[in-house]
């Protein structure tokens, strides 16, 4: 039955744009690169995807390549539109990428025009969908001409197939690189899509400040470094969480005494704030001049509750951050 969205569903989220650029969104928003694919549990899911929806959360992030297997997270998402959120198609920003492994042979990853241009349709018949707001390319590829996958991704826009495009992964030297070619050709280029956390700091180094001179946008990935960034793993490792299940993302050896160590005071500080670790760490990457949105993953609709709330405090004061920084470079 198709849900009937909560009247106030913008009344609490806050919404920043990427870079120069009109687009808003959420400064959280909701990846589907686990727990919404294929073997996930169809109606919790939805449940999960359609809480987000209360709550604000305008933009959902999806890949080629997510869900088990490749591409059921994008068909999961398509019925969940079609089912559950018909006639909300405007009020949302549906974003999906390629250039990792998707099918076999020489055109199933990368960033050839014959890759995106195939993989996007394969992604529009998933989604079922006629274009989605952010294509991006999902991962360098240093074989590729440039200039080939800037003038692919601007042909998607001519088409219509995307509104917005995006890169991933892309060193600071690529960002610049490409944009130039944007700028040349007049595409929509929003900014980066990377990694950044507590734990993992180098974009502050490299990216960021590109991303900043350029006025382009940063959604940031893994805020709570797979969850590394909770209370959870500090006993042991529950059996239902995504250490146990032996994923290839994240190994038991991520879980270090140092990393627990710094967990443990930087959850001292969350609690004199009034915030749990995950909102503690997710309100800390948005202290970021470039970014826009922290991008969350969740396996149940608690987390994502819990997550969001992070938004109830997102100001730093000078000496908070000043500890933080101390415990995060010991
Ligand atoms: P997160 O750092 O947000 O980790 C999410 C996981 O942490 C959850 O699945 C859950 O795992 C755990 N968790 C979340 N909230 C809580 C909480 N409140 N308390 C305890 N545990 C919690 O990152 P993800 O790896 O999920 O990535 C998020 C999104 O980023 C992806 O869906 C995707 O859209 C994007 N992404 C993009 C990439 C790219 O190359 N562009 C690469 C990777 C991700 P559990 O409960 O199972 O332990």
């Amino acid at each position: 039955l198709s849900h009937l969205a909560n009247p106030s569903r913008y009344q609490e989220m806050i919404y920043r744009r990427l870079g120069h650029s009109g687009l808003k969104v959420p400064v959280i928003s909701l990846g589907l690169y686990r727990n919404f694919g294929e073997s996930s549990r169809f109606d919790q899911a939805t449940e999960t995807i359609l809480t987000a929806f209360d709550l604000g959360i305008t933009h959902f992030d999806l890949a080629n390549n997510y869900g088990e297997p490749n591409g059921s997270a994008e068909e999961f998402f398509g019925q969940v539109l079609r089912d559950n959120l018909a006639g909300y198609r405007d009020e949302l920003l549906i974003s999906t990428k390629s250039g990792y492994d998707m099918w076999p042979g020489p055109y199933g990853e990368w960033l050839s025009r014959k890759h995106l241009i195939a993989s996007l349709d394969q992604s529009l018949r998933r989604l079922g969908l006629d274009y989605v707001d952010i294509y991006y390319a999902h991962r360098y590829d240093p074989k590729t001409p440039i200039e080939e996958t800037a003038y692919a991704l601007d042909q998607v826009v001519r088409q219509g197939k995307a509104l917005y495009v995006g890169v991933s992964n892309f060193p600071a030297e690529a960002i610049e690189e490409i944009d130039s070619f944007f700028d040349a050709l007049g595409t929509p280029f929003i900014g980066n899509q990377l990694n950044y956390s507590m734990f993992l700091r180098q974009p502050e180094v490299d990216v960021f400040p590109v991303l900043e001179k350029l006025i382009k946008g940063a959604v940031v990935y893994q805020p709570l470094y797979q969850g590394l960034l909770t209370e959870k793993y500090l006993n042991d490792i529950p059996s239902n969480s995504r250490m146990a299940q032996n994923v290839d993302s994240l190994s038991r050896g991520q879980l270090t005494q140092d990393r627990i160590k710094k967990v443990q005071r930087l959850s001292q500080i969350a609690k004199e704030r009034d915030q749990t670790m995950a909102q503690l760490a997710i309100a800390w990457t948005l202290q970021q001049k470039s970014v826009a949105s922290s991008l969350i993953g969740v396996s149940s609709k608690q987390q994502l509750i819990e997550n969001v709330a992070s938004i109830q405090n997102l100001t730093f004061t000078k000496d908070e951050m000043d500890q933080i920084e101390l415990i995060l470079s010991n």
